[in-house]
C-alpha cells in the first residue's frame, strides 16, 4: 500500500543547468523555405479542418484552416505561394518567395469586449511558452466572472535550459510586451500585472525595468517579480506561488484563485497583431545543441521543417543522436529533423552521443532521489513501478494528476529510469479506465 501525498509545491533540491549560450544572440529572420508542412494540430484542442484545396494560391497571413470546436485557433498560411497537397493531418504549401500579404489583412477595430475576444481568435494565437493552449479561451470570461480575477501574471521565467527566445523577445521587443500587458489587462480590468522573471537574466530585467520607470504612467499596474532560477520555476503552479503566494489547487484554474496567466511571447504577438494584423504565421525559434554549428535564435514561418533550419545554422557539426522541440527537460524527442515546427516550438536542440545521455535504463536502487526532488510532492518511483506492473489500485492512490512533467525525477534518477515517459503512460492508462466507466 502507498502513501497518498497532497501535491503542494516544495522548492526542489536539484540544480538543472541553464545553458543560455544564445542569450545574446540577435534573432536572425530565416528566408522563406521552398516549402512548408502546416500541422492541422497547433494547439490543445481539436485539430483544424483544411479550408484550401490544391492548387489554391495563398498569400501569407490567409485562413487555411480552421474548426468550430471551443477550443481550436484558426490556422494562416506563413507562405505565399501555390497549395501543394491537402491531407487531413497538414497542408503542403510551395513558397513562392514573394511573401505577399493577404489582401484582408488589417488591424483589428475594438469597440468592446467581444472585438476584443474575437481579434485574438482571429490572430490564431496560442500559449507560445510551449503549452499551446488557445489564447482567446483564457480571456473569455463574463463580466461577473472578470470581476473575481484581479492579477495578470505574465511568465517570463523561460526556466527550461537552452530556451532563450522569450528573453529576446523582451530585449528586441519591449515595447510590445509592454504594450501586450496593457491591452490584457484593460480587457480584464485587472489591478495588477507582474511579470514573473527568473534573476539569471540581469541584462533581460534592467531593461524592463529602465522602461517601467520612465513610461510610469503609462505601464502603472505593471511590475516585475524576480524569482531565484530554479527549473522548473516557470511551470504555471510554481509561477503562481512564487509571485502571488496564493496555491493553485490541484483540479482549479488559476482564475478560480483570481489569475490569468499568459506567456510573455504570446503577449507581444497579441500587441504586434493589434499595430498590424498579420495573425501568427512566424514565430522566434532558439536553435541550440552540441550538434548544432551554430546555435542562435531564428524567426521561423510555422511549418518550416527542421532540417532547413538546422541548414540555415550552419548544418550539423556531428551525427545528432537526439533531436527535441522544446526543451530537454519538458519539450518532446523527433523521431527525424523532416518534422515541421507548430506554433507553439519555441527551440528546436540537437545533440551528439555524449550530450544525448542515452543511457541504458539499470535496476532501481531505491535511492528516493526521484522522491526528494518532486517539487509536486509525488512519489515517481512507487507511480514508475505501479505503471510497469499495471497495478491499477495502487495507481488510483498516486495523485498523478498533480504531475507538472517537469522531468526532474528522470534528470535525478541514477539508474536513468524513464520515469516521466511511464507517469505520462499511468495519465493515459487513468483516463482509458475514467472512459470505460
Ligand atoms: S515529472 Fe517527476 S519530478 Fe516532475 S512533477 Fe512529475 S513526478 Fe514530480
Ligand atoms: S531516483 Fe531512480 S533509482 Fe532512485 S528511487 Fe527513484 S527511480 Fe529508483
Amino acid at each position: 500500500m502507498f502513501m497518498k501525498l497532497s501535491a503542494w509545491v516544495k522548492p526542489t533540491k536539484i540544480k538543472v543547468p541553464h545553458h543560455k549560450n544564445t542569450l545574446n544572440s540577435e534573432t536572425v529572420p530565416m528566408p522563406v523555405p521552398n516549402k512548408v508542412r502546416i500541422a492541422m494540430q497547433q494547439h490543445i484542442g481539436a485539430p483544424c479542418i483544411p479550408i484550401v484545396k490544391e492548387g489554391d494560391d495563398v498569400k501569407v497571413g490567409q485562413v487555411i484552416a480552421d474548426s468550430e470546436a471551443f477550443v481550436s485557433a484558426p490556422i494562416h498560411s506563413s507562405v505565399s505561394g501555390k497549395i501543394e497537397k491537402v491531407l487531413p493531418s497538414e497542408i503542403i504549401i510551395a513558397a513562392d518567395g514573394k511573401q505577399m500579404m493577404d489582401p484582408s489583412i488589417a488591424p483589428p477595430v475594438i469597440e468592446n469586449d467581444q472585438d476584443f475576444v474575437q481579434a485574438i481568435k482571429k490572430s490564431g494565437l496560442v500559449g507560445l511558452g510551449g503549452a499551446g493552449f488557445p489564447t482567446y479561451i483564457k480571456l473569455n470570461f463574463s463580466e461577473q466572472d472578470k470581476g473575481k480575477i484581479d492579477t495578470l501574471l505574465i511568465n517570463a521565467a523561460e526556466c527550461e535550459p537552452y530556451i532563450t527566445s522569450d528573453a529576446r523577445e523582451i530585449l528586441e521587443s519591449s515595447y510590445d510586451v509592454l504594450d501586450g500587458i496593457a491591452a490584457f489587462s484593460k480587457h480584464l480590468k485587472v489591478k495588477q500585472a507582474i511579470i514573473g522573471i527568473e534573476d539569471k537574466n540581469p541584462t533581460v530585467i534592467a531593461q524592463l525595468e529602465d522602461i517601467l520607470k520612465k513610461e510610469n504612467e503609462r505601464f502603472k499596474n505593471i511590475s516585475i517579480k524576480i524569482l531565484p532560477s530554479q527549473y522548473p520555476q516557470g511551470a504555471e503552479k510554481i509561477l503562481i506561488e512564487s509571485c502571488t503566494n496564493r496555491i493553485l489547487p490541484l483540479g482549479k484554474l488559476p482564475s478560480d484563485i483570481g489569475i490569468v496567466v499568459a506567456n510573455v511571447t504570446t503577449v507581444a504577438t497579441f500587441a504586434r497583431y493589434l499595430q498590424t494584423g498579420i495573425p501568427l504565421v512566424a514565430r522566434r525559434v532558439t536553435v541550440d545543441g552540441s550538434a548544432v554549428s551554430q546555435p542562435q535564435n531564428v524567426l521561423v514561418p510555422i511549418g518550416t521543417s527542421v532540417k532547413d533550419i538546422i541548414e540555415f545554422c550552419g548544418g550539423y557539426k556531428e551525427e545528432p543522436v537526439k533531436i527535441l522541440q522544446g526543451g530537454p527537460m519538458m519539450g518532446t524527442t523527433i523521431p527525424t529533423d523532416e518534422v515541421t515546427t507548430a506554433k507553439r516550438t519555441n527551440a528546436i536542440l540537437a545533440f551528439g552521443k555524449k550530450e544525448a545521455r542515452q543511457h541504458e535504463e539499470s535496476d532501481c536502487i531505491r535511492c528516493a532521489r526521484c522522491v526528494d526532488v518532486c517539487p509536486m510532492n509525488l512519489m515517481p518511483v512507487s507511480i514508475d513501478q505501479s505503471v510497469r506492473w499495471n497495478e491499477m489500485e495502487n495507481l488510483k492512490t498516486l495523485d498523478l494528476a498533480a504531475c507538472i512533467e517537469c522531468g526532474l525525477c528522470s534528470f535525478a534518477c541514477p539508474s536513468n529510469r524513464h520515469l516521466v515517459q511511464h507517469i505520462r503512460s499511468g495519465k493515459a492508462m487513468l483516463r482509458d479506465l475514467a472512459a470505460k466507466k
